[in-house]
């Protein structure tokens, strides 16, 4: 059985077969709009409702559910049909609800100071599966409306495109979100950033740097000796000039890896020709890297650099970290191919 979310909205029309397009629009409503579970649409027939119910089910079984920040944080662990698992954290603010989302169960990206790199890649989502977690986050917030849906769970969402791609375009067309409450983060997937700026795709982009050297870059992104800083910045130029949205970079602060005065520099550089936005937030510790985050002092000196060469810069903050719900800190611990890779300090 699969989630009423995998479908278009004339796909879903085409399995009511003979009802009248009302009816369509009664479910589709219920689904997208009240975010409703089959069972509760009660606008629609109870047999049609009970003849939905049984070829449609959500697919995430909670296995955990756990909050921190006094209830504004709150992570859950789904088992999908398959038995892997997943993460999603709803993040409640005063001005905006966010969901931060898996896009894959896993990473095949090997970051070495990420939890979920260190255990490695079990499966694509699909695009049900990723939509289901805005949906049970977005029942979970009621009353409050959940604003914003960033991709920053488990997975790189590109390397998992199409499904990235169309449970965007569902978010946007479906739900109403605009290009500025989407925010999908990359690892630095060129040629897919310059994909998505082709085909229009209303959202935001941040791009997880943490270092703007190649020789670092390698040892903490693997993915950097296949895209090196020189072709990722090609693609962000491409996503600037045809988008004209600006984007993101990411640096997890690491203590005396990428924190230094030089590495202010070499960001400051980079950053500049692309007028892009500088997110920091100092590494949450993960048991298969050795180094440390960043001293409060070190965070504040690598923004006050930054600031001082003309940066946007923001501190992130870091929300959930007692729960293993920060950014990166979300790893299945029931995981049978968890492995520790340790690192290099320097
Ligand atoms: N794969 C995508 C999105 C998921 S990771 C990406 O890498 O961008 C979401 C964010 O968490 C990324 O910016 C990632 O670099 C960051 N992250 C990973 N591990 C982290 C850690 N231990 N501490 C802080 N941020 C981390
Ligand atoms: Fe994958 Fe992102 Fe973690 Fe790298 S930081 S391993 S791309 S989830």
């Amino acid at each position: 059985m699969a989630s009423p979310y995998e479908h278009t909205k004339d796909e879903l029309a085409q399995l009511l077969g003979n009802e009248p397009r009302y009816r369509v629009d009664q479910v589709w409503h219920g689904l997208w709009v009240e975010n409703q579970d089959i069972s509760e649409i009660s606008t629609i027939p109870k047999a049609l409702r009970a003849q939905l119910s049984e070829r449609f089910e959500s697919g995430l079984e909670v296995v955990n559910d756990i909050q921190s920040d006094h209830g504004s944080t709150r992570k859950w662990v789904f088992r999908l049909h398959d038995g892997s698992t997943i993460e999603t954290v709803l993040m409640v603010y005063d001005d905006r609800v966010t969901v931060c989302v898996s896009s894959q169960a896993g990473c095949a990206m090997g970051c070495t100071f990420c939890a979920t790199g260190q255990a490695g890649f079990t499966r694509h989502l699909s695009t049900g599966e990723v939509l289901e977690q805005v949906m049970y986050a977005a029942r979970a917030a009621a009353p409050r409306r959940l604003s914003n849906v960033v991709f920053m769970g488990m997975g790189e969402p590109l390397a998992n495109y199409k499904v990235t791609a169309s449970a965007v375009r569902r978010l946007h067309d479906y739900r109403g979100l605009s290009a500025r409450h989407l925010t999908v983060s990359t690892v630095g997937v060129a040629p897919a950033i310059e994909r998505l700026a082709r085909e229009g795709m209303p959202l935001t982009l941040a791009v997880s740097l943490h270092a703007a050297n190649d020789e670092t870059r390698n040892e903490l992104v693997p993915l950097n000796r296949r895209y090196p800083l020189a072709r990722l910045r090609e693609a962000c130029e491409f996503w600037l000039a045809t988008t004209s949205r600006r984007l993101s970079f990411e640096w997890a602060l690491i203590d005396g890896v990428n924190d230094t005065d030089q590495a202010i520099e070499e960001l400051a550089r980079y950053a500049h020709g692309l007028r892009a936005h500088v997110n920091l937030i100092p590494l949450n510790p993960t048991p298969g890297f050795l180094v440390r985050g960043s001293s409060p002092e070190r965070v504040r000196h690598f923004r006050d650099g930054l600031l001082a060469h003309g940066v946007n810069v923001t501190v992130r903050n870091t929300r959930g970290r007692s729960i293993d719900a920060a950014c990166g800190q979300l790893a299945n611990v029931t995981n049978a191919k968890r492995r520790s890779i340790p690192v290099r300090s320097s």
